[in-house]
């Protein structure tokens, strides 16, 4: 939270008030709220000068030369060549797959092995738009925490550096895929290369997938294989299409930020509570945006996140989904304005009109302000505590106070926790509490009236994702 500007002054100010007025809190209670007003408890969140050095690494010079590079294989769609001949002569996503383990190798050998290169390779089944069972490659990086104790708990940044032009099975024309998604799988390369400068107590997950454009096949892979292994992924981003297509109507001041409402994963009957509680604007995901744009205060990353309350654009799709599905926080980074004649097009001009996914079109400082954002939410998230856990809002007697109660968050890194709240009708959080290290807090006002969440943070001041309390009779 920022809590310099005027409008958090104001709504700590009332806050304060709100429970000096309230007549049933305890004296311990008080003494706790106003050290933590004070800040005593929770320090205000200010930029961490590690991770803001490490912002300033993220190169707009470097990004180009990786999308360049991407663009080089003339065509990086899924059902084009992998064989050995076609990988030596540099085309196809076969190359294009063994050029990104070799960086993703040679970002390692920069931080002395910091890097586990790893790739998650299946044969897809014949379907819709793969005629013939297919060989595709995920390919990863894992840059694991240092911390014994955070190192299962894992974010991550992914793009698909698979490409396609007009025809959603040619295979062999060229495809250039520069914004489409050789941006995402730049930023996820980028922040590769700038984060495993650093160590962090959390893992952080560096994926290229493939097969999106052929239906999600990569991220649906690797997002199974992540549900069935058991891994703690508390945040998915999703670069796609983070090019900023350079075209008359394009903001490149903004970058949007798509999240699920009603999760996908979610059972009938935790929807039907979602129904009953005016839930639906509070999935994980959607506390996975609203922290990007709390990060993005903080930061100075060049981009501003635009929240959208979708799970993609309309009637359209990313490997986010696959996340979703799977029960994963997950969000899409897309570029404020796409440019269709310059995606899924094969390279051509016509009446004077240029089409097809060309490097030339890409801002590339646009696609390194992207990163940045990425980069500054990865390292918060890794840097910072996990989220509490069981958090429970009291409903045993009617009463206008709201009592929250939650279970420490594990790994020791915590030092407190915050009650964040807003309007029902807000679109992000409005006020926070900090209230120390305890598990259980009361607020003078009534849960009729707002969304409560409760979240963890350290002595530096890295923030956990908020968790959204049940009710607890
Ligand atoms: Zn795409």
């Amino acid at each position: 939270m920022a809590l310099s500007s005027p409008v958090w002054i104001k709504s700590w100010a009332s806050l304060f008030l709100a429970m000096v007025a309230g007549l049933g809190m305890n004296v311990a209670g008080l003494a706790q709220n106003v050290k933590a007003a004070a800040g005593e408890h929770n320090p205000p969140e200010i930029a961490n000068a590690r991770i803001a050095r490490a912002l300033q690494n993220i190169s707009a010079e470097r990004i180009r030369a990786t999308v360049e590079k991407l663009v080089s294989f003339h065509t990086r769609q899924t059902l084009s060549a992998q064989d050995d001949a076609a990988i030596a002569a540099g085309r196809g996503i076969g190359a294009a797959r063994e050029w990104i383990k070799a960086e993703f190798e040679r970002y390692s050998k920069a931080c002395g092995g910091c890097l586990e290169v790893k790739s998650d390779s299946f044969t897809e089944t014949a379907a819709d738009r793969i005629p013939t069972p297919t060989q595709i490659t995920n390919v990863y990086a894992v840059l694991k925490g240092t911390d014994p104790q955070s190192a299962k708990r894992m974010v991550l940044v992914t793009g698909h550096y698979d490409s396609r032009n007009s025809g959603e099975l040619d295979a062999s024309s060229d495809a250039p895929g520069a914004n489409d998604d050789a941006s995402g799988t730049a930023v996820s390369l980028e922040c590769a290369r700038v984060l495993s400068q650093q160590k962090f107590p959390a893992t952080v997950l560096f994926l290229a997938v493939a097969g999106e454009e052929q239906g999600l096949n990569g991220s649906s892979h690797f997002a199974q294989m992540a549900k069935q292994q058991g891994w703690n992924i508390e945040a998915v981003l999703n670069n796609d299409i983070v090019g900023g297509d350079q075209s008359a109507l394009q903001d490149s001041s903004v970058v949007r930020v798509f999240s699920e409402g009603l999760p996908q994963a979610a059972t009938e009957a935790q929807v039907r509570r979602i129904r009953a509680l005016g839930g639906e604007n509070d999935s994980p995901s959607r506390q996975l945006a609203r922290y990007i744009t709390e990060v993005a205060r903080i930061y100075r990353t060049g981009v501003e996140p635009r929240m959208i309350f979708r799970l993609d654009r309309y009637l359209r799709g990313g490997d986010h989904s696959a996340f979703n599905q799977q029960g994963f926080a997950a969000v899409r980074f897309t570029e404020y304005r796409e440019d269709y004649n310059h995606q899924h097009q094969d390279v051509r001009t016509e009446k004077g009109m240029e089409y097809g996914d060309l490097a030339k079109f890409v801002n590339f400082e646009y696609v390194a302000s992207v990163a940045r954002l990425n980069a500054a939410t990865l390292a918060s998230l890794a840097s910072g505590p996990a989220p509490p856990v069981k958090v429970r809002l009291v409903t045993k007697k009617l009463e206008n106070d709201s009592t929250l109660t939650w279970e420490s968050s594990t790994g020791g890194l915590a030092t407190g926790y915050e009650v964040v709240s807003r309007a029902t009708s807000s679109p992000a959080w409005e006020s926070v509490s900090a209230v120390g290290q305890v598990n259980r807090a009361t607020l003078k006002f009534s849960k009729d009236n707002v969304i409560f969440a409760v979240r963890a943070v350290d002595a530096q001041g890295h923030r956990s994702l908020p968790v959204v309390p049940d009710p607890e009779r």
